[in-house]
């Protein structure tokens, strides 16, 4: 579903990915985890092409995301490419990202009318819906400013869904939120995962949360990934080195 292929991203002279090669299944659950400045985000920017990609490709659906073939080549993709691959994928940020002069219905359906032209009639049933699965279904004209930010946080995954993407991106989401509101935000999130065909990829530092979610952990460390594998066998039995002294500052 998505492929990193041979990725390498720099900010100046700083290296934060070298060489990155990830393989992630349709439906697969990934989470990535690692110490702070180890690439996580970067890695889900560059699949949101909120980030250029230095060298390599990244692949989603067969497709590059960023390249195109032309008479048989590799080139630099232009917009419309880009955007049409993109728009597969939804990501959800740490600070929510919201709209704060909308409702939380209006939140969710500038996007599809916007990018997907929908009439306003279907993406407010769309989004009524969305709304509603992630236990809002009361607070459709609420702004952002009077939601706390477990709420809030879930109106971002209404509006990323409501896209209709096939890959979820999830950028440390609950970080931002006090401890008794972290819960409420993971149960959607889980839910999200056994009810709906979606590929995920979540930066976390929430190990309980990885451990019981995740199909697959990736640990990165230093631009690359240093170790991964079942949650049972990373958290069980981890290998690395490197691996053994972050779980044990962290658990
Ligand atoms: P954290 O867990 O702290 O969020 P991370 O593993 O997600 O960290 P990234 O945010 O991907 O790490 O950043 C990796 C490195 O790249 C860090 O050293 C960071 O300071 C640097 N970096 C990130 N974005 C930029 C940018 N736009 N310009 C320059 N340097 C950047």
């Amino acid at each position: 579903m998505v492929r990193f292929e041979n990725v390498r991203k720099s900010y100046g002279h700083l290296t934060v990915l070298d060489d990155l090669n990830l393989d992630i299944a349709p439906n697969e659950k990934v989470a990535i985890i690692g110490p702070s400045g180890s690439g996580k985000t970067t890695v889900l920017r560059m699949l949101m092409t909120l980030e250029e990609v230095n060298d390599g490709v990244i692949w989603v659906e067969g497709d590059p995301l960023t390249h195109m073939y032309r008479d048989g080549k590799l080139v630099r993709a232009n917009k419309r490419h880009i955007r049409q691959v993109r728009s597969k994928i939804g990501m959800v940020f740490q600070h929510f990202n919201l709209f704060p002069h909308m409702s939380a219905v209006k939140n969710c359906m500038e996007a599809p009318i916007t990018v997907l032209g929908l009439s306003r009639d279907e993406a407010y049933e769309r989004s009524r819906v969305l709304l509603d699965m992630v236990g809002l279904g009361d607070k459709l004209d609420h702004y952002p400013g009077q939601l706390s930010g477990g709420q809030k946080q879930r109106v971002a995954i209404a509006r990323a869904l409501a896209m209709r993407p096939k890959i979820m991106l999830f950028d440390e989401v609950t970080s931002a939120l006090d401890p008794e509101l972290v819960g409420e935000v993971l149960n959607v999130i889980r839910e999200l995962g056994e009810a709906h065909d979606l590929t995920m990829l979540m930066v976390t530092h929430q190990m309980g949360f990885a451990k019981e979610f995740a199909d697959r952990v990736c640990f990165f460390y230093a631009g690359k990934i240093a170790e991964q594998g079942t949650p049972d066998a990373f958290f069980g039995n981890p290998q690395n080195e490197r691996t053994q002294q972050f779980l044990s500052a962290v658990l």
